[in-house]
């Protein structure tokens, strides 16, 4: 680099301030990561993406869901770490609401904590909703599927880059829809 290109790029980086410039990469990139969940949909799905809350007895999901699933979702059970298989799922898809379908996560979305639960920086907008809960005494945030009312997991704000959040997710409430069979 010449003196009188390292002069320009030096002029643009005060003009702008080096922090804030960064700070908009990354607001940026968070969203594109939930605007684009929808090209990760297979060409072909029968998925409903109507967010009509449903009304149905935890009775009638207790009748249509694996056991450990409904104590999760309808419960609030935790399942115990590094037992699920999607720890390791890194195909291109969708992570579904194990009850009702409903996508809640993207591939993209998705990074290895290390916590032994599947764990995503992001979520797909709308789909997901939050409240305090003070099950340990610690108060934390649970997050449960807008269509359905299942319990998903907690979210926290120790996540990596670009959001900081960290959606620690119970693997059996879950399913994958994969991009291509
Ligand atoms: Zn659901």
């Amino acid at each position: 680099m010449n003196r009188r290109h390292w002069l320009r790029n030096a002029a643009l980086l005060s003009a702008f301030g080096w922090g804030s410039a960064r700070a908009g990469e990354e607001a940026n990139g968070a969203a594109d990561f939930q605007r684009r969940w929808q090209s990760f949909l297979p060409p072909q799905h029968d998925l409903s993406l109507d967010l009509t809350p449903l009304q149905r007895s935890k009775g009638e999901w207790q009748k249509l869901l694996p056991g450990d699933s409904y104590a999760v979702l309808f419960e609030e059970a935790t399942e115990p770490p590094f037992t699920s298989p999607f720890n390791h799922e890194k195909r291109p898809g969708l992570f579904l609401c194990r009850a009702c379908r409903l996508p809640l996560f993207s591939t993209e979305m998705k990074f290895d904590s290390g916590t032994g639960w599947p764990s995503f920086f992001s979520s797909i907008p709308g789909h997901l909703a939050q409240q305090r809960d003070f099950k340990i005494f610690i108060p934390r945030t649970e997050y449960h599927c807008v269509r359905c009312g299942g319990h998903q997991g907690h979210v926290f704000d120790d996540g990596p880059a670009p959001t900081r959040q960290r959606w620690c997710n119970n693997g059996v409430a879950l399913s994958f829809l994969p991009q291509t069979a």
